[in-house]
């Protein structure tokens, strides 16, 4: 817990900065609370969230003194309040072998590095985990799978780069069935800037796992890079269209000033959030809790 707190310092470093700057024992009134609403919806907390905080602010204190730590205590509160709902672990379903995770996301935003993180978590809990690179498309993404396999000592399903992805996922679920696996992580490509492609190719992988098991994916986690701030609510949007995505897991939280988006998203899709990642290591995946992650957001 105690890193967790330190891997979201720097998260929440603008937020808390400006607050104290704005509210050194400042009278309430129209033009303060208009600065306020910038900060927030600056901070990526999106317009929703900004102009409730305010409208409470300006319904119980308009005219009055108020001071930076008793803002941040109602803005912890209310971001909280909007958190709670979402804050959710990733549930694993005992009856299901294996249990199907299907990892989506664009390039970059950290999949691979969160199955790795997962697998280490669930392999240290007990469970069997195998892992699929479907990542066919880059060579370096299948690696840095193995790898991720060697550290956590889970078996590692690949192919050629250029194989069929689907035929991998095929391939994937029916041997980590007949393993009796507890859980298949499925790794995919992240190819926005062919949408279609990444389409159609997103929709064969999950039939091709459904001929294996009707019933699966049994989780489909969506994975986002908390540094694009605001472009994640349109990642959310997209795969949303493609896949359909039962959770989110936020990534890189430590090296990054936008862990507002996360409050905005969490407004407007109300998608479960399992984890968040705030380093590059193994260890590096915290469960998400509201009122810690709030806490830490306004400093
Ligand atoms: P993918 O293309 O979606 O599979 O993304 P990767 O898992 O390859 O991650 C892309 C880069 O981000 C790698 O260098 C990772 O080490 C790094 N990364 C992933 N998650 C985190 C995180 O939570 N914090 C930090 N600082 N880096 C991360």
């Amino acid at each position: 817990f105690g890193r967790m707190k330190a891997g979201l310092a720097k998260s929440s470093s603008r937020l808390t900065q400006g607050l104290g700057d704005l509210f050194t024992k400042r009278k309430l009134d129209d033009e303060a609370l208009e600065d306020l609403e910038d900060l927030l919806i600056t901070a990526d907390l999106g317009v929703n969230t900004a102009a409730k905080v305010t409208g409470l602010l300006s319904k119980t204190r308009l005219g009055q003194d108020i001071t930076a730590d008793e803002i941040k205590t109602i803005l912890a509160d209310e971001i909280t309040r909007i958190l709670e709902p979402v804050a959710k672990p990733l549930e694993i379903d005992p009856a299901r072998k294996p249990h199907v995770v299907l990892v989506v996301g664009v390039n970059g935003a950290g999949k691979t590095t969160t199955i790795g993180k997962l697998a280490m978590q669930h392999k240290q809990a007990g469970r069997t985990v195998t892992l699929a690179a479907g990542d066919t498309f880059r060579a370096a993404a299948v690696e840095q799978l193995k790898v991720w396999g060697e550290r956590t000592g889970c078996p590692v399903i690949a192919r050629d780069t250029g194989a069929d992805p689907a035929a991998l996922a095929f391939d994937a679920v029916t041997q980590s069935r007949q393993q009796g696996d507890d859980l298949l992580f499925i790794d995919t490509a992240g190819r926005l800037q062919n949408k279609t492609d990444l389409m159609a190719e997103l929709g064969k992988v999950v039939r091709s796992i459904k001929k294996v098991d009707e019933t699966a994916p049994h989780s489909v986690l969506l994975v986002l890079d908390s540094t694009v701030g605001q472009n994640a609510h349109s990642q959310v949007e997209t795969f949303g269209e493609m896949v359909n995505v039962t959770g989110l897991v936020l990534t890189k939280l430590d090296g990054t000033a936008r862990g507002g988006v996360l409050v905005a998203l969490a407004e407007k899709f109300g998608l479960p959030v399992h984890a968040i990642g705030v380093g590059e290591q193994a260890a590096d995946l915290r469960p998400f809790e509201a009122r810690a992650f709030a806490n830490s957001l306004v400093g």
